[in-house]
């Protein structure tokens, strides 16, 4: 069994994917050739959105954004810790400050009854409104952006993020490199209404290409000229007058084109992760108490990056090695949350700042997930945990 199987979704459409690769081989515009133009509108009509920058990483996707927006020394910026390290590091690489705010226990996703407290801390440089350390509070920051992030497939609560963003005059980035093809009241990521949204086509997110990829997704035109600059070392009207500072932040033609042979399968893959997490929810359901399953909030649909369950933290390390032992991978997203990584250690928050996302971390385990799994696949990995369990 595999963690995520792309094998046999290459198999379905290897015929077709042959076909898009050598088109590319022969017309041979390896840079931004009709393909990324061609992925660009499909992925706008997908998510709703009005622009779709593609683009060479899931982290580019969140630091082009920051770079139009001048994020950097003297910002804060709102995000949960309990993430992938990327998330983090784009604001930090910029210069500015993040400013860690801890999870729901149920989603993993940003809590924004915490964040409104958190920016409260900030403006009055009070630590007892909102965990922020005093050599954090002492730099004199301006809330500049939040970056909610959709962990394991499932939206934020983004009507109160919106609600929160607008009150303290904050940028929202939704950071959707796992929930790609996920759904917030009926509408898909990366068309929220978010000022803009970020994903990855990593191979492993729900749309992965064969190598790095990512999208910015907005509906504000001078955003999107903006980032369409820095993709390309801040070009002006032509490509050698450079009016800005900018990236090489490409997508390869190739990847769109092996892109665009993926979404044509995506909504069906889409559904048939919808079935295997319902098979995991019904093989789980007379289960151990000790083991939580993943709890979608109502209003959300999750694209399933990761199924995601809870158990205790004492028997964690024995739960993973029996499963692995007996042939079921497991990971474990993520083991450290952010704001305990030696790379923030600088900014001085102590591992209890953040207790939902600390006991997340020590209590997450991640099952093999992917829309080629059959019911007995999950069968295996439930019986499995039974074993595990008793
Ligand atoms: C994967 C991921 C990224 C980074 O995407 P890359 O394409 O790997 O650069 C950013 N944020 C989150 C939450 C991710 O899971």
């Amino acid at each position: 069994m595999q963690f995520i199987d792309l094998n046999s979704q290459q198999e379905r459409i290897r015929h077709d994917l042959e076909r898009r690769i050598l088109s590319v081989l022969d017309h041979g515009k390896y840079i931004m050739g009709p393909e990324v133009a061609e992925l660009e509108a499909a992925l706008c009509s997908f998510t709703g959105a009005k622009h779709c920058v593609t683009c060479a990483s899931g982290t580019d996707a969140l630091l082009m954004p920051l770079m139009a927006w001048n994020i950097g020394p003297g910002d804060a910026v709102f995000l949960p810790p309990f993430t992938f390290f990327a998330t983090g590091e784009m604001p930090a690489l910029l210069g500015a400050t993040p400013i860690f705010v801890d999870i729901l226990p149920d989603t993993y996703n940003i809590s924004p009854e915490a964040l409104r407290r958190a920016i409260a801390a900030l403006k009055k440089k009070d630590s007892s409104l909102y965990p922020i350390p005093q050599s954090v509070l002492d730099m004199d920051l301006t809330p500049k952006a939040i970056i909610p992030v959709d962990l394991f497939g499932q939206p934020a609560d983004y009507t109160a993020i919106h609600a929160v963003a607008e009150e303290g005059n904050l940028m929202v980035l939704e950071d959707a490199a796992q929930a790609f093809g996920g759904e917030f009241r009926g509408k898909r990521t990366c068309g929220l209404g978010c000022d803009a949204a970020s994903t990855s086509f990593f191979p492993a997110k729900p749309l992965g290409c064969y190598g790095d990829g990512g999208a910015i997704f907005t509906d504000n035109d001078a955003l999107a000229d903006l980032l369409r600059s820095i993709r390309v070392h801040g070009k002006g009207e032509d490509k050698y007058n450079n009016v800005r500072l900018g990236l090489n932040g490409r997508l390869d033609t190739l990847q769109a084109a092996i892109l665009l042979s993926k979404l044509t399968i995506f909504p069906e893959e889409l559904q048939s992760r919808q079935q295997v997490a319902s098979w995991y929810t019904e093989e789980l359901g007379d289960m151990d108490a000790r083991v939580t399953p993943p709890v979608v909030a109502s209003g959300n649909v999750s694209s399933w990056a990761q199924y995601t369950i809870r158990v205790p933290e004492s028997s964690r390390d024995h739960i993973a090695a029996y499963l692995k032992q007996r042939g079921v991978p497991v990971n474990i997203y993520y083991p450290r949350p952010m704001h305990t990584l030696e790379a923030f250690k600088g900014l001085g928050y102590a591992p209890g700042d953040m207790p939902v996302s600390l006991k997340a971390s020590r209590e997450v385990l991640s099952l093999p997930f992917h829309p080629y799994m059959k019911r007995q696949d999950v069968q295996q990995v439930v019986t499995a945990l039974r074993g595990a369990l008793s």
